[in-house]
């Protein structure tokens, strides 16, 4: 509550009554809080990459007779800490982007199309796991109404998961339907699931599981964040379903009046 109040007075400057204007600020503090929370978070994940890569190249300087073998293992730790360094901040700028540009739906998409796109890539991804990627469109025609690039980065986070999370020589399954007026489509592993506790939370920014296996096959933190994101644009929702050390499926619902 804000009480911020005007006082009324007569003509002798008697205070006869006062004006206070009382408003429900609980949603402001929520979305202050929400905001402060993202930056004590940025600043953390910044920093965390940016200590290790200091702290490595002060060695590096102070210790110029470093036998190579050691030097060459601290100039992989900074390459790759570099990396997940960049990584992050793409991410952030995207979840940015997306956020400021809620309504950007700009051309008719061939579902289909935009999932070739990518298969290259995450099928080879996939064989490096030795997992087994398949899919499956019950009509190649499908179309909805976005940025082509929000789609390609809905499939690209949701099977890139997929393979992450699911251990050498299992599946990833790709279905893609339309349904009452929906599009849907989903992306099921085989992989380690994820605890019932957990499954509200994952989509917040952030947010992870398993901190150290996240962090071990490079994740950020903002996929499913950015996913959800995009997904609420088009106004659709993203659900889970998902047993423990059975596997996961995420289900995209797009609803097709989204159509050019
Ligand atoms: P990350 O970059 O850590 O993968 P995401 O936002 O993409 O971040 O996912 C958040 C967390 O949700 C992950 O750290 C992981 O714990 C969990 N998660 C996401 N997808 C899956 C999946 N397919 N199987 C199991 N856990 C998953």
């Amino acid at each position: 509550i804000s009480l911020d109040p005007i006082y009324l007075q007569d003509v002798k400057n008697i205070i006869i009554g006062s004006i206070v204007n009382i408003e429900d600020i609980t949603e402001k503090v929520r979305l202050e809080n929400m905001r402060s929370d993202f930056v004590a978070n940025v600043s953390h994940e910044l920093k965390t990459p940016l200590t290790s890569i200091s702290g490595f190249v002060e060695t590096l300087k102070l210790n110029e007779d470093i036998d190579p073998q050691t030097r060459n293992r601290f100039l992989g730790i900074i390459e790759s800490e570099s990396n997940r360094l960049k990584r992050l901040i793409e991410d952030i700028l995207l979840l940015s982007f997306i956020e400021n540009k809620e309504n950007s739906l700009v051309d008719s998409v061939n579902i289909y199309e935009v999932f070739i796109e990518i298969y290259d890539m995450t099928s080879y991804i996939a064989k490096s796991k030795n997992i087994k990627l398949t899919y499956e469109f019950s009509d190649k025609s499908i179309k909805v109404c976005s940025n082509r690039d929000y789609i390609k980065q809905v499939f690209l986070n949701l099977i890139d998961n997929a393979i992450k999370y699911t251990p050498e020589n299992k599946e990833v399954h790709v279905h893609v339907s339309s349904l009452d007026g929906n599009i849907c489509i989903s992306v099921k592993d085989t992989g380690v699931g994820i605890p019932e506790e957990d499954i509200e939370r994952i989509f917040e920014r952030f947010y992870r599981v398993d901190k150290a296996r996240s962090r071990d096959v490079g994740g950020t933190g903002l996929g499913l964040a950015i996913t959800k994101h995009i997904v609420k644009s088009l106004g659709g929702n993203i659900r889970v379903k998902s047993e423990l050390g059975k596997g996961s499926e995420f289900i995209v619902i797009i609803p097709q009046k989204n159509f050019l």
